[in-house]
């Protein structure tokens, strides 16, 4: 029935590049996570809004379910083909439109990665702030449906914060033009955000418009090694009170470990248990010696046991290596990802609890954890031992992202800081919305999509 289907896609639209071989269904069919088996039904590379639409009629008419599809770097399951979808990939769109100077925007085609955005940006003086290690593949499209944070939201926010207007293809084929680029438009309900973050489910993204903004001043990036657990926040709040940050990453030893067998290079001789690598202004001189003073102080109150300054581009972007290499680096050890967040000012408490937890869930696992602490927003990856199966691995990790879901619960927290609930965390979407407000996100699913074409068992179950 759907080969049929397929066959008159084909002849509606005969120059829509549609793949069927049983490596490219295997290739788009997925993202990031490796726990589902890929299955779509084909890949379909349009070129234009005119093709995006013409398959979401069709797909409406067929009752074909539809994956958006951006790079694939998804951690969450969002992009997954595994039930005879067919793949909507927007790799084709991916050129930059136009440059507005007076209005400071960028518009692009969907498909553009994230680098050649902040390439584009930089070539007119300015700069797109969004911006993670994922940045040479993730695409603009996949951005904006996750919503994506990354390591620089502490100054500049999410995606949210940057997306002057969207040209959205609705669930039933209609084309969206939401706030045009405006920056005061009080008029009603902004559809524009309820697109940003809905993972793919209600409309599929043909065009952004992205604010730009002016490049941050001189700045340098310190590594600091800390103690213990409890320095970690004490060191945020010092270092936030005295400097205007940039950035404010963490990890552990464990990540350490593997980001150095991955190629990294160390930069502090011994071992600690904590390190963060932070970014903040340096203006002047003045800047830099509170930079180094407040450094010491944190020496001299026992938060920091050792740190290193760049003292070149080079050596600044060693040391960013050490905390981005970290999801690369685990890759290769099937991780079970938890991708948390809570408030700012809970992070202290909340972190002392789920250590007890996951030391005494996980006693024969790795457990990995780094993260955009400064953002409240916690990486937990679980690595599996060779010993058990996938399946046997997933129940166990299943079980314990229970047991956090309950205490994110208590803290206020989510379960999905930045990486979209996709298929990875579903089942624990309640412990972050209330059952009025899970109903009324089903509810407006139907009215953007009303034959639940668009990735259909995403988000939701
Ligand atoms: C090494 C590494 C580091 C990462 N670091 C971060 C980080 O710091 N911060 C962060 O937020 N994420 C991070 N990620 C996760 C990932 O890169 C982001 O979620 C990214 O936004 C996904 O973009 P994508 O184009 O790869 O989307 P995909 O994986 O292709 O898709 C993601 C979701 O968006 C939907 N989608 C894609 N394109 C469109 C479109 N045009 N219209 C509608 N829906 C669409 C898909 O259906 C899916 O639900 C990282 C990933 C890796 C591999």
């Amino acid at each position: 029935m759907n080969l049929q289907a397929l066959a008159d896609l084909s002849s509606q639209w005969p120059d829509l590049r549609l793949l069927t071989e049983p490596g490219d269904l295997e290739h788009y069919g997925r993202d990031w996570t490796r726990r589902w088996t890929p299955s779509p039904l084909a890949i379909a590379l349009p070129a234009s809004i005119d093709e995006v639409q013409g398959i979401m009629r069709w797909a409406n008419q067929h009752k074909v379910a539809i994956v958006p599809s951006g790079g694939r770097t998804g951690l969450s399951g969002g992009a997954v083909a595994a039930n005879g979808e067919l793949v909507l990939s927007l790799a084709r769109m991916n050129r930059v439109l136009g440059f507005d100077a007076v209005d400071r925007t960028l518009t692009v085609q969907p498909g553009i990665a994230l680098e050649a955005v902040h390439t584009a940006a930089r070539e007119h003086g300015l700069i797109y702030p969004v911006d993670f290690a994922a940045r040479g593949s993730c695409s603009i499209g996949g951005n904006i449906a996750t919503n994506a944070g990354g390591i620089r939201v502490i100054r500049y926010g999410n995606t949210r914060e940057w997306i002057a207007g969207l040209k959205v293809v609705a669930g039933n084929g209609e084309l969206l033009d939401l706030n045009r680029g405006l920056i005061k438009n009080s008029s009603g309900y902004d559809l524009r955000q309820l697109m940003i973050g809905s993972e793919g489910t209600l409309g599929i993204v043909v065009e952004a418009t992205l604010r730009l903004t002016d490049p941050p001043p001189a700045s340098q990036v310190m590594l600091l090694a800390l103690p213990d657990m409890d320095a970690l926040m004490q060191v945020f709040a010092l270092f936030r009170e005295r400097l205007s940050l940039q950035a404010f990453e963490f990890f552990t030893d464990v990540a350490l470990k593997h980001v150095l067998a991955h190629g990294a290079q160390r930069a502090i001789d011994g071992d600690y248990p904590y390190y963060v690598v932070t970014e903040f202004d340096t203006v002047d001189e003045r800047a830099q010696e509170t930079a180094l003073a407040t450094f010491e102080q944190g020496v001299e109150q026992g938060l920091i046991a050792d740190g290193v300054m760049a003292q070149s581009d080079a050596q600044a972007a060693a040391l960013w290596r050490l905390r981005e290499g970290i999801t690369e680096s685990l890759a290769a050890h099937k991780p079970y990802k938890n991708d948390i967040s809570v408030r700012i000012g809970a992070v202290q408490g909340f972190l002392q609890e789920i250590q007890a937890l996951l030391t005494r869930e996980y006693p024969h696992m790795e457990v990995v954890w780094f993260g955009h602490i400064g953002d409240g927003n916690l990486h937990i990856n679980v690595l599996k031992p060779g010993t058990l199966s996938d399946a046997e691995f997933i129940a166990q990790c299943e079980h314990v992202t229970k047991l956090l879901a309950e205490t994110l619960q208590r803290h206020a927290g989510s379960i999905s800081a930045e990486h979209g609930i996709g298929l990875v965390k579903r089942a624990y979407l309640e412990s972050t919305r209330s059952t009025a407000e899970i109903a009324l996100m089903r509810g407006v699913k139907a009215v953007f999509d009303p034959n639940g074409i668009l990735n259909p068992g995403k988000l939701f179950a």
